[in-house]
């Protein structure tokens, strides 16, 4: 029987099961340890969505690394707004660095898209998206995603880390919305 939770007004059910993130997490740490061998990356976690992801993904990483966290806008309730702020809180140097930017999930790409834009006016030497989460069928722009833990449906998803107006992002587990009505 699914497990199902509700969030303020809505109602989720279990889709991706703690065990199973934790796996896929190691899988993208293992890669990311591999190809970044004999580097010194810099994770930039973009809050408030990837602080769960970022904290279990860095404890895997073996690598001499720094880790920042930034913020840009966020969802409103279950649909996007389309409003893009700028990056804050960037409060290292990254001229010369490669950087990997940590992200919860990429749906339209938008977001990573404008990130990427303006981290490259800091002359980083490379930059790479590692996401928790991709909706494949709801890219709108062309971004070379590197490292990407699970494709997911279209849906709207909750928990590790990822909100629903605010809440939902204190479980293990990864929910999505159930059918409305
Ligand atoms: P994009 O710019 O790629 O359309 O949106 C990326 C941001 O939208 C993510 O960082 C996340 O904050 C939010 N987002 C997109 N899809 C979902 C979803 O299914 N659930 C939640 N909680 N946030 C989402």
């Amino acid at each position: 029987m699914d497990k199902i939770i509700q969030v303020k007004d809505k109602r989720f059910a279990v889709s991706i099961p703690s065990d199973r993130i934790q796996a896929e997490v190691k899988r993208v740490a293992e890669q990311i340890n591999k190809e970044y061998e004999g580097q010194s990356p810099i994770f930039l976690a973009v809050l408030n969505g990837s602080f769960v992801f970022a904290a279990d993904l860095l404890r895997e990483i073996t690598l001499p690394c720094e880790v920042s966290f930034v913020r840009l806008a966020s969802y409103q309730g279950v649909s996007t707004t389309g409003t893009i702020r700028e990056i804050m809180g960037l409060n290292l140097d990254i001229t010369g660095r490669p950087i990997i930017i940590v992200e919860d999930i990429v749906d339209t790409g938008l977001t990573m898209a404008h990130m990427l834009e303006t981290l490259k006016t800091h002359n980083p030497s490379s930059i790479d998206i590692c996401t928790l989460l991709l909706k494949p069928g709801k890219l709108q722009v062309d971004l070379d995603i590197r490292y990407c833990c699970l494709q997911i449906p279209n849906d709207f998803i909750v928990g590790y880390g990822l909100d629903y107006d605010g809440f939902g992002r204190n479980t293990k587990d990864i929910y999505t919305l159930c059918d409305e009505g």
